[in-house]
C-alpha cells in the first residue's frame, strides 16, 4: 500500500501526512502577487486551482482560487468548523479545493501513469466529469490531527468524509446535525 497516498484524489502528488504545509511555519500571506480582488490571481499555476507546497490555505483564505470557487454553502460549513476546531486546538488547513477540469485531467493521466491503469488509477483521482473538486463541493483537508477532528465532528455542518480510502476528503454530504452516509470504499465507487 505503501505509495498508494501519494496521489490521494488528486492532490498535487502529496499525501496529507509528508507534505511541506505541514512543516512550514504559518506564512503570512498566501499569494503575494495578489493585487486583485477578484478572487483570482494572476499566476496561471493558480488559475487551476493548484495550491502550491509550502503554502497553509485555510478556510479563510479565499482570496485563492481554490477557495474562492468553492460552494458557498461547503466554505460556509467548512469555516465554521475551522474556528469549531481551533476552539478544540486544532488547525484545520485545506490541501485541495476547487480545481479546473484541466488540472483534473493532468491529475488522472498522472496516476495512470503511477498506478498503471485507469481502473486503477480512478480509485484514487476521479475523472473531470466526476470530480466534487471541479464542480467546487468538495476539500482535502489536514494535516492529519484536523482530518481527524472533521471526521469525528463535522458532521455538525454537515460535513462528510466520504471515501474509505481518503481520510482528508470531505464534501457536504448531510444535514447539518444529520447522519453522514455510509462510507465509499474509493472513488471509483458509488
Ligand atoms: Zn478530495
Amino acid at each position: 500500500m505503501l505509495g498508494l497516498g501519494l496521489v490521494s484524489c488528486g492532490d498535487d502528488d502529496r499525501t496529507v501526512g509528508d507534505s511541506p504545509a505541514f512543516g512550514d511555519e504559518r506564512a503570512g500571506t498566501i499569494d503575494d502577487d495578489t493585487t486583485n480582488d477578484g478572487g483570482t490571481t494572476d499566476d496561471d499555476s493558480d488559475g487551476d486551482g493548484t495550491i502550491e507546497e509550502g503554502t497553509r490555505l485555510t478556510a479563510f483564505d479565499t482570496d485563492h482560487v481554490a477557495l474562492a470557487n468553492l460552494d458557498p454553502e461547503l466554505l460556509d460549513a467548512v469555516q465554521q468548523a475551522t474556528e469549531a476546531a481551533e476552539r478544540d486546538g486544532i488547525e484545520l488547513l485545506i490541501n485541495s479545493g476547487w480545481r479546473s477540469a484541466d488540472k483534473q485531467q493532468r491529475l488522472l493521466d498522472e496516476a495512470i501513469d503511477t498506478y498503471g491503469s485507469i481502473d486503477e488509477a480512478r480509485r484514487w483521482v476521479s475523472t473531470p466529469g466526476r470530480s466534487k473538486h471541479v464542480t467546487g463541493e468538495a476539500v482535502d483537508v489536514g494535516p492529519w490531527d484536523a482530518a481527524e477532528w472533521l471526521d469525528e465532528h463535522g458532521d455538525a455542518w454537515g460535513l462528510c468524509r466520504i471515501y474509505d480510502n481518503e481520510p482528508w476528503h470531505f464534501e457536504l454530504a448531510a444535514e447539518p446535525g444529520g447522519s453522514c452516509p455510509r462510507l465509499l470504499f474509493d472513488a471509483s465507487e458509488g
